[in-house]
């Protein structure tokens, strides 16, 4: 049963590989049901129905035997946008659990039934490492989902390079309640512990309960969104018994959007731990984390992974040397992804001499730890002269007692170019606005203060919890 993106797969068959609610297999039957999948499947891409279960599980592991590649498509996707990836994806079969409703553009295509069991036997050859093992979708967080085509080598050096920097082993537990149908959930979640000959525990839907029980009963590792962990800060605060387990957690891990520096500091002022942030993309795996074994600094997202190069540069294109200095990041590794499934033109655009333009902004600090200061796009706020990131502004906010959720953008003014609007769902009854502006202009710097403040009862946000700044007209 070998095959070298799972090496693990064939030791020790007895032991404990993935566990949902409903449904555990050990790694003897993990190999089984995905070996026979695996022999089974034509070629040609598969669409994966991935709903947070152990099937989507099971599946994934099969066509990746197989040398299929995935198309992992979101359960709760809307018709133009699952429209879009069938047709643009062109999967010869879509694989889901027995019984699944599909929408129209699935059930369009020929269906095979996911199943738990099977037999021992031959797989198909190692496909070769530039070979693609996934076509993912972005997040769409900036504008419609393009297809990110990964190739096997870019999963094997990204989750090693995890693994050097997270001292990431077999002994590790994951607690797990992230979806199935992007990179942190998929790849990082569950690939990840089958890599290592580790275990997840996926708790279907998250909860802070259901986490911390896991983790109070020998659970290892847990890996969230920005959300999650917005949750874990407020229940931590408050029960004690939750805070311990939390407490007793080897890593804690977050990613996919900017951890709050506010919520951060209240998990460890209840906990005792300090959370670890990492930074990825789906076009580029992951860039760069805050070490296992490394000063654990709020607010960053650590250095570079090994074999993976980042350098920032200004707006002509020269690498910026100095610290504290803003710049785009640049990635360059065996983590990058090959291309935009049918977009030769976006492909082209986001290249420059091998470097990937990744579109987030960021400065170095004198330890060669990153700090994101937001996307070019959208949270790169040119006021009055000054380039502002909408990040800090949001953490300084976020420090406001009347402040639950923050989100910062810009728009036109005719003096300032453009005005700093802050968009707060708030904790309790709105703060004055004129509070708020001082409070900012207080921690950070006057130029820095919000000039309209707008109340909200929710921010926009995509299933991964990242706020949608383009739904607040940035
Ligand atoms: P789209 O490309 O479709 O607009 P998206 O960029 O949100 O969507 P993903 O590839 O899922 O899609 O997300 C990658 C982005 O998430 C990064 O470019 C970065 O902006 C953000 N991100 C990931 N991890 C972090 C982090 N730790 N801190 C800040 N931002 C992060
Ligand atoms: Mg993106």
């Amino acid at each position: 049963m070998a095959d070298r993106l799972f090496p693990a797969l064939e030791t020790p068959p007895g032991k404990e590989a993935l566990r949902f609610p409903d449904a555990t297999l050990t790694y003897a039957e993990l190999a089984a049901a995905a070996g026979t999948l695996a022999r089974d499947l034509p070629p040609g891409r598969v669409a994966v129905w991935a709903t947070p279960t152990i099937h989507t599980s099971v599946a994934v592991v099969g066509a990746l035997l197989a040398g299929v590649p995935v198309v992992p498509v979101n359960p709760k996707i809307g018709e133009r946008e699952l429209g879009h990836i069938v047709s643009d994806s062109a999967p010869s079969l879509v694989l889901a659990e027995a019984g699944a409703e599909l929408p129209a553009a699935l059930n369009a295509l020929p269906r095979k039934d996911i199943q738990l069991t099977g037999t021992g036997g031959e797989l198909p050859a190692e496909p070769s490492p530039e070979a693609p093992a996934f076509i993912v979708y972005t997040s769409g967080t900036t504008g419609p989902p393009k297809g990110v085509v990964l190739p096997r080598r870019a999963i094997s050096s990204t989750l090693d390079a995890l693994e050097d920097a997270w001292e990431w082993t077999s002994e590790d537990v994951l607690v797990h309640g992230l979806p199935l149908f992007h990179v942190h959930g998929l790849i990082l979640g569950i690939l990840g512990p089958l890599r290592r000959g580790g275990s997840v525990r996926h708790l279907g839907r998250f909860s802070v309960e259901a986490a911390a029980h896991e983790l109070a009963g020998g659970a290892t590792m847990m890996f969230g969104v920005p959300t999650m962990y917005h949750r874990v800060a407020g229940e931590v605060a408050e029960k004690p018994e939750l805070a311990k387990a939390f407490g007793q957690a080897r890593l804690l891990v977050s990613g996919s959007a900017a951890l709050p520096v506010h919520d951060h500091q209240r998990i460890t002022a209840a906990t005792g731990q300090r959370v670890v942030e990492r930074y990825g993309m789906t076009e580029t795996l992951m860039n760069t984390s805050v070490r296992a074994d490394g000063e654990r600094k709020p607010g960053t997202v650590g250095v570079p992974l090994r074999g993976v190069e980042v350098r920032l540069v200004d707006e002509a294109g020269v690498p910026i040397e100095q610290t504290e200095t803003v710049g785009e990041i640049h990635v360059r590794g065996p983590n990058l992804f090959t291309e935009y499934l049918n977009r030769p033109d976006a492909t082209a655009e986001v290249f420059v001499d091998g470097w990937f333009r990744t579109g987030d902004m960021a400065v170095r600090d004198e330890d060669g730890y990153y700090r994101i200061v937001g996307r070019k796009a959208t949270d790169l706020i040119k006021s009055g002269g000054y380039k502002i990131g909408a990040g800090e502004i949001e953490n300084a906010l976020l420090e406001h007692p009347g402040v639950a959720e923050a989100a910062v953008t810009g728009e036109p003014d005719p003096d300032l170019g453009e005005r700093i609007v802050a968009w707060i769902v708030p904790s309790g009854e709105p703060p004055a606005e004129q509070e708020l502006a001082d409070h900012v202009a207080r921690l950070l710097a006057p130029h820095k203060r919000p000039r309209v403040v707008r109340f909200l009862d929710a921010l926009p946000r995509n299933d991964m919890g990242k706020v949608m700044k383009r739904a607040l007209g940035a």
